[in-house]
């Protein structure tokens, strides 16, 4: 009798490292890698993923436990797939069966079966048929739905995409109108018919970007063209020829830029499935959206971070847009990049990666300096549009009422009365991010974090942004019962409220998180912005991105010196993103457009770069002052925090931590030690924080020093007083 198979099995635990298991012959043929397996682990059974067949174990044969069930008889992840999770997490220091788990869709890591391809789809019933067009006409979404399968039956995506909720056509369901029926998955693509719209004919700097991307083998590009340069353009016409080699684009984006109409200009280009990958979807949607994916149906792929590790039949290309946003490295657990894994993915694939931006980052720059990556510039606006102009407000010098100078009112003023739209940007929502006492000087502060409550008006509450407690805004002063409190300083609620009053004569619509918590809030708000009628826009970031308003021809941006004096070394890089991004805004359709900053720090080198030269000679500056103080992109960092419900717990972790990290690399100048330090929100929900951080000339040696390190620090006692993790590559200080 020969001896049993064994397998060596990534499973989902905090433990970093692979489990053996017997494989019995009566389960059949051994699984293939990328198969999903159910395991004996502990006193539960687990999901696991086969990593591979070992020749032997550390564990003796006997006290290996048998494998209880294979779930597929196909693997489910690629060997590239499997090899990507693996790496990444070894290099972001991730549990490795934590990690593999979570490339799988929840569905699936619950250890259910794929779900069927089959799509649930809608079609009319014979009294549905039967019914007059004009009926329903008082509830418009359903007739909608109605007119739509008028013409042909639809899926549930298809209405989903629309817009349009599940409980419309329940609803429609229940009058006998409509009923449910099961779509067998649609053909491969239609090659003589790809084009659901002719691609648009190229400006010259379009086509030379086009003609300089290789569509074979490994490459990395950068696509750095201006907002409203026409990368979008660039990217359908890449896909296009993608597409017709039978091969499939993945498309990533940032989380908040995955709108209706992002989706829209991919659909309504091509006439092929196109698969939708976020954080949305129900678990169901996912899997069935992954498998598309994996199984070569969807010829696009477009996702938010997660979906980088989506499984691809026949892959042909890469593309990360706003490759700068922040939103693709996750900021929790299995902290990844998205966009630096795309590279290593590209790599491992043989295929091009495009990295867009109108503001890339600072690591991408550089990348392109290093000619490790091309850069590919759209300096110039596609169409009639010009780059906005200029104008900066001194506040010092100018009264403002209410956050407002004169100067800016009159401009809003002017554009309003010739019928245009403005948009006014203040990135903190809320009425006001502190109320204060008049007599004493007592400021309503969260008891639990080191920061003050924002006063939202409208549900008479204070909320802590950090840890969301919330109370009833006092009436009395808790130190001496005065009840002169007063709200200081501007959020978007105020500045609504203000807006409203000065420009009586105009609709003031705001766009923050409060506005937009509603399921088609911001749909409702875009078609409002579309109609084009004047009106004042005013917001948060979530104005920045990705947005086309033609008619907004003036941005104002009430407050830009956030970003200059942080203690994050990235914050003004952040900034200037966020400054060209909101000032892209402007003049996007035929009228030109006008940015008006107001800042106290007028002539402070980064801002009066950022708007008298350019986001790249800005961008030049940044990387100079990085240089010098040998900060990423320049050195590779690990950012190791550490909190406890006291201090001295979480120094003392990050003490033993800098220690053992200094016997094993003693200070030299290639690796350099900083901390432990108080964090800059030194107290959050409650809790002590300090970081330590280590930086390194050279990537594989920091890896190294950190696969050593993790381990000894999990099985330290200090460890256990406190919650720490480990960031590469951290985004946030
Ligand atoms: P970006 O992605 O760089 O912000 P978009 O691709 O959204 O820019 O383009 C901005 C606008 O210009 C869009 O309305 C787009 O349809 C239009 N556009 C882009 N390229 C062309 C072109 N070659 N000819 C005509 N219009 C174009
Ligand atoms: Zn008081
Ligand atoms: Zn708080």
């Amino acid at each position: 009798m020969t001896d049993p198979a064994i397998l060596r099995i990534a499973i989902p635990s905090p433990l970093r490292r692979l489990f053996d298991y017997l494989y019995p012959a009566e389960l059949g043929p051994l699984p293939e890698a990328g198969c999903r397996v159910l395991v004996p682990f502990g006193r539960r059974q687990l999901v696991g993923i086969v990593i591979g067949q070992a020749s032997s174990s550390e564990v003796p044969t006997d006290k290996l436990k048998p494998i209880a069930a294979l779930l597929d008889c196909e693997p489910l992840l690629s060997q590239n797939l499997l090899e990507l999770g693996s790496w990444a997490a070894s290099y972001y220091q991730h549990p490795i069966g934590d990690a593999l788990s979570s490339l799988l869709p929840v569905l699936l890591r619950r250890g259910e079966p794929l779900p069927s391809n089959a799509e649930p789809a809608w079609q009319l019933t014979t009294r549905g048929k039967g019914l007059p067009e004009s009926a329903l006409s008082r509830a418009p979404r359903q007739q909608q739905v109605l007119q739509q399968l008028q013409l042909r039956t639809a899926s549930r995506s298809h209405f989903q995409q629309l817009g349009i909720s599940s409980t419309i056509l329940r609803q429609l369901e229940q009058k006998g109108l409509i009923e449910q029926i099961e779509l067998a998955p649609e053909a491969s693509v239609d090659h003589s018919n790809l084009l659901a719209e002719p691609s648009l004919p190229l400006y010259p700097e379009q086509q030379q970007a086009l003609e300089q991307i290789q569509l074979s083998g490994f490459h990395s590009y950068l696509l750095d063209g201006t907002t409203g340069s026409g990368k979008t353009e660039v990217y359908l016409q890449l896909i296009e020829q993608v597409v017709r080699k039978g091969r499939q684009a993945l498309v990533m984006i940032p989380e908040i830029s995955l709108t209706p109409q992002t989706l829209q200009r991919f659909t309504s280009r091509f006439n092929c499935p196109v698969a939708v990958i976020h954080s949305g979807l129900t678990d169901r949607e996912r899997a069935l959206a992954w498998d598309q994916a994996r199984t070569g149906r969807a010829a696009i792929v477009l996702g938010t971070r997660s979906a980088i590790f989506t499984p691809l039949k026949n892959p042909g290309l890469l593309i990360v847009d706003e490759e700068h946003d922040s939103s693709f490295k996750q900021q929790e657990g299995f902290r990844y990049s998205a966009r630096d894994l795309a590279v290593w993915r590209a790599q491992s694939e043989q295929i091009p990666l495009i990295l867009g931006s109108a503001t890339p980052s600072l690591e991408s720059l550089y990348n392109c300096q290093q000619q490790r990556y091309t850069r590919l510039v759209l300096s110039s606006r596609a169409g009639a549009s010009q780059q906005p102009a200029w104008q900066t407000v001194d506040v010092r010098q100018h009264r403002l009422s209410s956050g407002f100078s004169r100067e800016l009112f009159d401009a809003m003023q002017t554009q309003l009365d010739d019928g245009n739209q403005v948009l006014v940007f203040l990135n903190r929502r809320g009425f006001a991010p502190t109320l204060s006492c008049h007599q004493c000087g007592w400021i309503a502060n969260c008891h639990r974090c080191e920061a003050r409550l924002t006063v939202h008006r409208q549900i008479n509450r204070l909320i802590c942004h950090h840890c969301e407690f919330q109370q009833t805004v006092p009436t009395r002063c808790s130190q001496c019962h005065s009840v002169q409190l007063q709200c200081v300083g501007q959020g978007t609620e105020r500045s609504e409220e203000t807006l409203a009053a000065l420009f009586p004569d105009f609709p003031v619509i705001r766009v923050d998180r409060d506005t937009t918590r509603r399921k088609q809030a911001m749909q409702e708000i875009v078609a409002k912005i579309h109609s084009g009628e004047p009106c004042i826009l005013v917001g948060t970031q979530m104005l920045a991105k990705g947005h086309h308003f033609p008619n907004v021809t003036l941005v104002a941006i009430l407050d830009a010196d956030a970003g200059l004096f942080s203690a994050d070394f990235r914050a003004a890089e952040k900034m200037g993103q966020l400054i060209t991004q909101v000032a892209g805004r402007a003049g996007r359709g035929k009228k030109p457009g006008m940015v008006i900053l107001q800042s106290q720090h007028c002539e402070h080198p980064l801002i009066s770069t950022l708007i008298h030269q350019s986001y790249s000679e800005f961008c030049e500056m940044l990387l100079t002052e990085r240089r010098l103080a040998q900060l990423p992109p320049f050195r590779y960092m690990a950012l190791l925090r550490a909190e406890a419900r006291n201090m001295t717990d979480a120094e003392n972790f990050l003490a033993y931590a800098r220690q053992l990290a200094e016997q094993q690399v003693s200070p030299n100048p290639d690796i350099s030690y900083l901390g432990p330090l108080p964090a800059p929100m030194e107290k959050r929900s409650g809790r002590f924080r300090q970081q330590f951080s280590i930086t390194c000339r050279e990537r594989p040696r920091l890896q190294q020093l950190m696969s050593w390190l993790c381990p000894q620090l999990e099985a330290s006692s200090l460890g256990k007083k406190v919650r720490w993790s480990v960031d590469i590559d951290p985004q946030d200080m």
